[in-house]
């Protein structure tokens, strides 16, 4: 019988991350100072971020070496594990062999800590006392607290208002950390002030907390801001799980015919699958790399592809992404770390040049597949990660219709166990798809900025 878990020593762990900037045969274009209009300087951004991450987000070097620091504290739970979902494939009854890397077994339960703990380690030895973020369902706040209590540090999270009073169990787990949670729009930054005068009962949204956090960390000497996903440094810090999983794949004398990921922000998918787009595009590897996004939110199916910010205030650089325009109000499906209107600029680039490419499924049919996946494999997963496990089903039973084998990676990017109550919808068959109406789709997109 051969295995099902694959693991590697910590001594195999890699120990520079890979940066996909070196090898892409298109770069994006470059961020644009939101003022100016013109190509930002590493000095636009000195203000909130430490000069290492600056110097990361433009590096066109292939590898970055892993400090020290960082690599101790990862091996607190990397390198996590590659498992075989063989009760899986019987339920299928599928030849292909699906093959998942389990990121919830981090202290965060998702892939976020992989860039929560570089990020705290820069900003501390740059001087930097405190981090101020943004937080939708609370993964990120939960990994980026965890971060700075391990340097030190503290933190301030302002966590989407919905999320504060509907996740009380992540803002708990916040406040272990010992990190203070406000609940965004408030009255503490000038930009909250301005929502709440407009519309007091305000929920808040990812683009209202960031530009307060923004506000936040330029305010103050002593504070730097952090984002958990989208930019460039944020990516290149998760490509630690698609090493290790080649690496596994590797052991088993595997290599994918498909990498699938989910797709919010772009970094598990980015950190997934760019060492397997290093393969496509440079040795020319045949391998799929799907991101797959909730058709209630689909930035990468049906946005458009230009320049835009990342925050409702306009705080953030001018990116260049598929976008569903910033006045975008994704429904409030379970999937909360999904619900954004914007994407990594890497990601969409290769999707754009058709290195990688994208799927939506709404949220029912996901629902089905997670939950298909907990009673085979007794992992319950993020709602989320049930974006990609339901990509790998049909991928799965693709391969049943035309009776071949093939060889399916998909990233588990965290558990489900704090969104228990989404579940509870589920059973109780109170969920419901948001298809996005063509209307709805093109009004926000007429908000675009013209550049
Ligand atoms: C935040 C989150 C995501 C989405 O973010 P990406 O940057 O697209 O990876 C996906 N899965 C989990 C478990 C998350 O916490």
């Amino acid at each position: 019988m051969s295995e099902t878990k694959v693991l590697l020593t910590e001594k195999e762990m890699p120990r520079a991350w890979y940066n996909i900037l070196a090898d892409m045969p298109n770069k994006p274009k470059p961020p644009l100072n939101p003022a100016t209009k013109e190509p930002m300087v590493p000095q636009d951004l000195t203000p909130i971020f430490p000069l290492e991450l600056i110097k990361q987000e433009a590096s066109e070097e292939r590898w970055i070496e892993i400090p020290d620091e960082v690599m101790e504290i990862y091996k607190l739970w990397r390198p996590s594990p590659l498992c075989r979902a063989r009760r899986l494939e019987k339920a299928l009854d599928t030849p292909a062999k699906i093959y998942y890397k389990y990121e919830g077994a981090s202290p965060a339960g998702s892939h976020k800590l992989n860039t929560a703990v570089p990020q705290a380690y820069y900003n501390k030895k740059e001087g930097i006392k405190r981090l101020a973020t943004e937080t939708g369902a609370g993964q990120w706040g939960v990994a980026l607290s965890q971060a700075c209590n391990f340097f030190g540090m503290e933190c301030t999270v302002y966590m989407v208002k919905v999320s504060y009073h509907q996740k009380p169990y992540r803002r708990s787990l916040m406040h272990v950390f010992g990190s203070e949670v406000i609940a965004s729009p408030s009255d503490r930054t000038n930009s909250g002030r301005e929502i709440l005068k407009k519309d007091p009962e305000s929920l808040g949204s990812l683009g209202i907390a960031i530009s307060e956090a923004v506000e936040d960390a330029a305010g103050r000497d002593d504070t730097n801001y952090a984002l958990g996903s989208v930019l460039n440094h944020v990516l290149l810090h998760q490509t630690v799980i698609g090493l290790e999983a080649r690496e596994q794949l590797s052991k088993v004398d595997n290599y994918p015919d498909v990498v699938i990921a989910c797709c919010g922000g772009g970094s598990n998918f980015g950190g997934a699958t760019f060492p397997f787009a290093y393969d496509k595009i440079v040795k020319g590897a045949k391998v799929k790399l799907l991101a797959v996004e909730p058709s209630a939110c689909p930035t990468l199916t049906r946005g458009r592809f230009g320049y835009d910010y990342g925050d409702v205030a306009g705080f953030t650089p001018l990116l260049s992404m598929y976008t569903l325009g910033t006045e975008f109000m994704p429904p409030g499906i379970h999937a909360g770390g999904l619900r954004y209107h914007g994407e990594s600029p890497l990601v969409s680039q290769l999707v754009h040049d058709g290195i990688a490419e994208a799927v939506a499924y709404g949220q029912t049919a996901v629902f089905d597949s997670g939950v298909l996946f907990a009673r085979c494999e007794g992992i319950v997963p993020a709602p989320e990660s049930s974006h990609a496990i339901h990509a790998a089903v049909e991928e799965a039973l693709a391969a049943r219709e035309a009776g071949e084998s093939r060889t399916i990676l998909f990233n588990l990017s965290g558990h489900g166990l704090l969104d228990l109550p989404s579940y509870d919808a589920y059973m109780e068959g109170n969920l419901v798809d948001y298809p996005l109406p063509e209307e709805n789709l093109k009004k926000a997109l007429e908000k675009l900025p013209k550049i």
